[in-house]
């Protein structure tokens, strides 16, 4: 049996730690065992490990690819002048942003820590237009920004490895601490877009996505109608699948209080 080390541990190490660090995005304090800074460099290794072992579509000669690619630069570019205007853009030091579209049936999407973004070809049937890429761009964007990739893996490596630092993880276990990364980024699941984060953290990045949308030119209201397909989808899902997320009716609803904030960011 595989030794797994209690939930409780992972308080009790952030303490001992003081595992503890401001969001630059909400400037909340958050659980963080693992620097963001290490995260990124990992990031950037998986990024490119995952891009040489998937098909991907091509940016330049497939029209879908090339969207993939323009709405995540429009996103990116929104984030930016976002932290520019707070007079904070130290806080996307260490981003170096990607965007690719990658040939998988899977409704998936994920970014990684430095803004390593992967949109999965499955996804498309229910975005169907640029400005609900953008509104699945955003959110996942968020969850990187916010740092909700970073409270998972922290808790797994405590979970899994016993709390140590990243960097010993990696010389010790490199594979299971890899798995437990690409684990912690949704990479791989089949309906990953869907079962990340929780309920919470799934609102924060819907919040935030608005707004970077907004920000980009892009019409926030298309975030209901996203849903909406999605939540025809849902029957056709696994009760699983229905179980472990928000439901939608609750998302479009919040998400409709959301809007009139993101509107105040619209040109
Ligand atoms: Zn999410």
């Amino acid at each position: 049996m595989k030794k797994r080390y209690p939930i409780t541990a992972v308080i009790l190490f952030a303490l001992t730690m003081q595992g503890c660090a401001t969001n630059k995005l909400t400037g909340a304090s958050q659980l963080s065992l693992v620097s963001e800074r290490e995260l990124q460099s990992l990031a950037a290794t998986q990024y490119k490990e995952f891009i040489k072992t998937h098909e991907l579509v091509s940016s330049t000669k497939d029209s879908r690819g090339l969207l993939v690619q323009k709405t995540g630069k429009k996103i990116a570019a929104a984030v930016d002048k976002y932290f520019t205007d707070k007079k904070n853009k130290s806080a996307l030091n260490g981003f170096n942003w990607e965007y690719n579209l990658v040939k998988d049936s899977a409704i998936n999407a994920w970014c990684m820590p430095g803004g390593k973004i992967v949109v999965y070809t499955g996804m498309l049937p229910y975005t169907i237009n640029e400005n609900a890429l953008a509104i699945v761009i955003g959110h996942e964007v968020s969850h990187a920004l916010l740092q909700h990739g970073n409270k998972r893996m922290s808790e797994s490596i405590v979970q899994e490895l016993g709390g140590i630092a990243l960097s010993s993880a990696l010389s010790k276990n490199p594979t299971q601490t890899r798995n437990l990364f690409m684990q912690a980024y949704g990479v791989g699941s089949e309906v990953g877009f869907m079962l990340p984060f929780s309920r919470k953290q799934e609102l924060e990045a819907d919040r935030f996505g608005l707004i970077w949308a907004a920000i980009a030119g892009y019409d926030p209201n298309e975030a209901i109608h996203f849903w909406e397909r999605m939540q025809k989808m849902g029957g056709q899902r696994t009760p699983e699948f229905l179980s472990t997320h928000p439901s939608d009716a609750t998302r479009i609803e919040k998400i409709k209080t959301y809007l009139p904030e993101a509107l105040t960011y619209k040109k």
